[in-house]
């Protein structure tokens, strides 16, 4: 079969890829491992109440906001129903005996802190301050720059601590933004570019929503979209290897079911220590095949699926964040299903970041879990829900475990090494993957190599087909799209 281009993986960032390409009149397919598309997206039933793997909430949904602008162009903008959260607390943080209400706007988001950290006003002005110069000067998120003034990247290797300490910030505020962040971006504030922090928390201070049917919803808009654009959509249909002639360009992507997919580009989305085993071995030097193998990546995560009775109106549309010193004592519980808000029974997931991999691989077992799994599970399971009680008491009685998921249940989800929750760790400590490879025609996107979260996927999704159809021509159009 001959396509003008193949797109490996079929998360938020490979939809958008291919949804790009297809409107520019490329003839694209998709090749995704899973049995369906978006396997971090798909919403799953358990019991009474509707389960969010891989989406919450985000940034960027308001009408001008960079996701508003870039759906716009993707001509599904009206398919998705962004629903706003709470104004004056959307995200609820607890750290020790304090709880922190986060506003909506960014304004407002510096005035709450200085009331709770008036010692550090000086250092929180500074910080918003910073926040809004990054989001003005970085394109995709402020679509007024013009192409002349055009600088690709604002990544910066100073991170989010060194920016808190050279403001002078007290000890408990970098502690609040520092964990609080690692929830939305995985990564610690001695390691994460200030950019990034900056792009990321930005986006949720100035317009936190979630979605009436989560992520479903993003998922059965874009394969509306695809399928009037033709793309053809491969699942359960890996890419095992890719192929290219003597002038190291791209030839064919050899799929699981022996498809031969000839084609003159490829975007890979799939975490880039995956293509080691992939991209032939003389095509590519073997310093860049161990660079992918050794790349760092954000943690997994632990997650616990609640179906709820009588959920308390503080979180029916608002997300509460018990941050600690200590990474994996940090909790966070989102609301899953905010249409079903009607004081009774109510799907709530527990998260919380695993440090470590606490449970060795070889004793996990494949098709068959061990005893030995099930019961890690099981514990890891009981200590969240205890946390969980602890912080809502009010709560106690009506509380049903309805799922869980360890981080190999998100590595057999996605394949991402570990199942590590945002791919590929931003980090001022690891050097930047390019989107370029050494062979012609094939291409890197997603997994955070330029931003986290949905909203950096859709980012990605672009900027991974400006490679094919030019980043000035697609700057220019979505720009008609504000
Ligand atoms: C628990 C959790 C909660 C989250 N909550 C939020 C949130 O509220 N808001 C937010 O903005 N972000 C959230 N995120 C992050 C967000 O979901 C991800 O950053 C984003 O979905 C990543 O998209 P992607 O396209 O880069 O990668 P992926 O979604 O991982 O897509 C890669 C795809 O490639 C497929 N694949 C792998 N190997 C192959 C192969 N060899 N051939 C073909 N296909 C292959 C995988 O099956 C997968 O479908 C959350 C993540 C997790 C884990």
């Amino acid at each position: 079969m001959k396509y003008d281009s193949v797109i490996i993986g079929s998360g938020i960032t490979g939809l958008t890829s291919a949804l790009v390409l297809a409107q520019h009149g490329y003839r694209v397919a998709i090749v995704e491992k899973n049995r369906s598309i978006a396997p971090l997206l798909r919403r799953f039933k358990r019991g009474n109440v509707w389960c969010d793997p891989g989406f919450h909430y985000s940034g960027g949904f308001e009408e001008s906001g960079v996701l508003s602008i870039l759906l716009r162009y993707l001509r599904m903008r009206d398919d998705i129903r962004p629903i706003p959260m709470v104004n004056d607390g959307y995200d609820i943080l607890y750290l020790d005996d304090r709880e922190i209400p986060i506003p909506c706007g960014m304004e407002q988001v510096g005035e709450t802190l200085c009331t709770y950290f008036p010692r550090s006003k000086q250092a929180i002005n500074k910080y918003i301050e910073k926040i809004r110069l990054i989001m003005e000067a970085t394109p995709f998120v402020n679509f007024d720059i013009n192409w002349d003034d055009f600088a690709r990247s604002p990544y910066n290797t100073e991170s989010l601590e060194h920016f808190l300490d050279s403001v002078g910030a007290e000890e408990d505020l970098k502690e609040l933004l520092g964990q609080y962040g690692r929830f939305l971006y995985g990564v610690s504030a001695g390691e994460v570019p200030l950019s990034i922090h900056a792009l990321i928390m930005g986006s949720f201070y100035k317009s936190p929503k979630t979605l009436m049917h989560g992520g479903d919803e993003i998922v059965d808009a874009y394969e509306k979209r695809l399928q009037q654009e033709g793309v053809d959509i491969f699942c359960n249909n890996p890419a095992i290897k890719i192929e290219v002639d003597d002038n190291r360009r791209l030839k064919t992507i050899k799929t699981g079911n022996g498809e031969m997919l000839e084609c003159e580009h490829c975007i890979s989305t799939i975490h880039p220590s995956l293509l080691a085993d992939i991209l032939p071995a003389d095509a590519v030097r073997p310093a860049y095949l161990s660079r992918l193998r050794g790349l760092e990546n954000t943690n997994p995560p632990f997650a616990v699926y609640l179906e709820v009775d009588n959920v308390p109106e503080k979180i029916a549309y608002s997300n509460l964040y018990k941050l600690s010193r200590l990474t994996e004592k940090s909790i966070g519980v989102m609301a899953c299903d905010p249409i079903k808000y009607d004081n009774k029974k109510r799907g709530l997931c527990i998260l919380r970041e695993s440090p470590e991999n606490k449970f060795p691989k070889e004793r996990y077992g494949s098709y068959k879990r061990t005893a030995a799994y099930i019961e890690y599970k099981q514990r890891e399971t009981n200590n969240l829900v205890t946390q969980f009680k602890e912080l809502l008491p009010g709560i106690a009685g009506g509380v049903k475990v309805v799922d869980s998921a360890t981080s190999y249940t998100y590595e057999r989800y996605t394949g991402t090494p570990g199942g590590s929750m945002y791919g590929v760790k931003q980090s001022v400590n690891q050097i930047k993957l390019s989107s370029l490879t050494a062979i012609r025609g094939f291409y890197l996107a997603g997994q955070s190599i330029h931003l986290p979260g949905i909203m950096g996927g859709v980012i990605s999704g672009f900027l991974g087909a400006s490679n094919i159809i030019g980043l000035e021509t697609i700057w220019n159009e979505v720009r008609e799209c504000r």
